[in-house]
């Protein structure tokens, strides 16, 4: 039994876990892939405070590390379902049971992925997802933007302000995000855009990426000179075995304010899983040590006979508007 279990052991369950277990908290992480989360794929991080640059995967060893030396266990396992039993919520992860007070879901969310052969190997070395974190690495440079809507467009623009040039590929006509927003980015002098375009493969050297190859809704086909491209296409969060327990919102993303409360009675989360507006390291981190002393406030109660009631101040919000 213990008092906390973490799903998900990236920035914010890491996180989480390293605050519960300095609250003398037993708490174990399950984690379905890469100890560290997402940042694993991130050769160079310059945005986490305390580090000017540090990999992704020095910055996850050191979490991990952190969280072990404090006693927390971390585990690779798979969850594929939570359910409560009085006071216990069972977790099932590879067939097997593991028993907490209380759970914290940070599953986080993956950038989606156009499937092309050798994509995975160039994450990082050329192809990204977020300009916010690697945009700097290209300044001065000829970067693509794949994808047309809004996501796409707020990545573009500000790879704008930076980029020597900017060329969007879209496979549809126009732009379909906010169309100010959109035709103000087409009127910036280093921007253009290719449309009725999808990426269909990619040429590499060592070093990583170097072109893009395009075919048109007629069926021709370009190679497109790049210093680097930029996915853009959506977030796609995995918190489909958690439906039953949470309230998710319509892109699947869990309902929760910054208390990150879920309003069901000791089921907390964490990170870029829940519905909010910017995904990074250091918001995963503020959630987890936000959910984290949040849980332990609620084994507290549940051990002392007197669970707190706990509030989804996002649930709220909507039931007042
Ligand atoms: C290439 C790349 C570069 C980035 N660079 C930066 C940067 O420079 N600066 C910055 O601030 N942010 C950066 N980010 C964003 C940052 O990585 C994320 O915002 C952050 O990792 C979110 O942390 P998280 O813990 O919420 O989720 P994640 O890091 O996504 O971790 C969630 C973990 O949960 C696991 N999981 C999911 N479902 C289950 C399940 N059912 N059972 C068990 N485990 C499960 C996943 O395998 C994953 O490891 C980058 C992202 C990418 C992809």
């Amino acid at each position: 039994m213990y008092d906390i279990l973490v799903v998900g052991a990236g920035p914010a369950g890491l996180t989480a876990a390293i605050y519960a277990a300095r609250a003398g908290k037993s708490v174990i992480v399950l984690e379905k892939s890469n100890f560290g989360g997402q940042i694993t794929f991130s050769p160079k991080i310059e945005n986490y405070p305390g580090f000017e640059q540090i990999s992704g995967n020095e910055l996850a060893d050191r979490m991990v590390s952190q969280a072990l030396g404090l006693g927390a266990e971390i585990e690779p396992a798979e969850v594929t379902g939570i359910r409560k039993e009085g006071y216990k919520y069972i977790t099932t992860a590879d067939g097997q049971d593991y028993e907490s007070y209380a759970v914290i879901l940070a599953t986080g969310a993956a950038h989606r992925r156009l499937g092309l052969e050798g994509e995975e190997a160039l994450i990082g070395n050329g192809i990204s997802f977020c300009a916010v974190c690697d945009g700097a690495f290209y300044a001065g440079k000829k970067v693509a933007v794949i994808g047309g809507g809004n996501s796409a467009i707020v990545e573009a623009n500000l790879l704008a302000e930076s980029a020597a040039e900017l060329i969007i590929v879209q496979n549809l006509a126009t732009l379909t995000g906010e169309k100010t927003v959109g035709d103000a980015l087409l009127a910036k002098e280093n921007v253009k855009a290719i449309f009725n375009t999808v990426v269909v493969g990619y040429e590499s050297d060592a070093k990583g990426l170097t072109a893009l190859k395009l075919r048109n809704t007629d069926g021709e086909e370009s190679v497109l000179k790049v210093d680097g491209a930029f996915i853009a296409i959506g977030l796609a969060p995995a918190n489909g075995p958690f439906e039953k327990n949470v309230a998710l919102d319509e892109r699947g993303y869990i309902l929760a304010g910054e208390n990150c409360d879920c309003g069901r009675g000791g089921i907390f989360v964490a990170g870029d899983c829940r519905t909010k507006a910017i995904r990074q390291i250091s918001t995963a981190a503020a959630d987890g040590a936000v959910a984290a002393l949040a849980a332990c406030n609620y084994v507290d109660g549940v051990i002392a006979g007197n669970p707190p009631v706990g509030r989804n101040t996002m649930l709220e919000d909507d039931d007042e508007k």
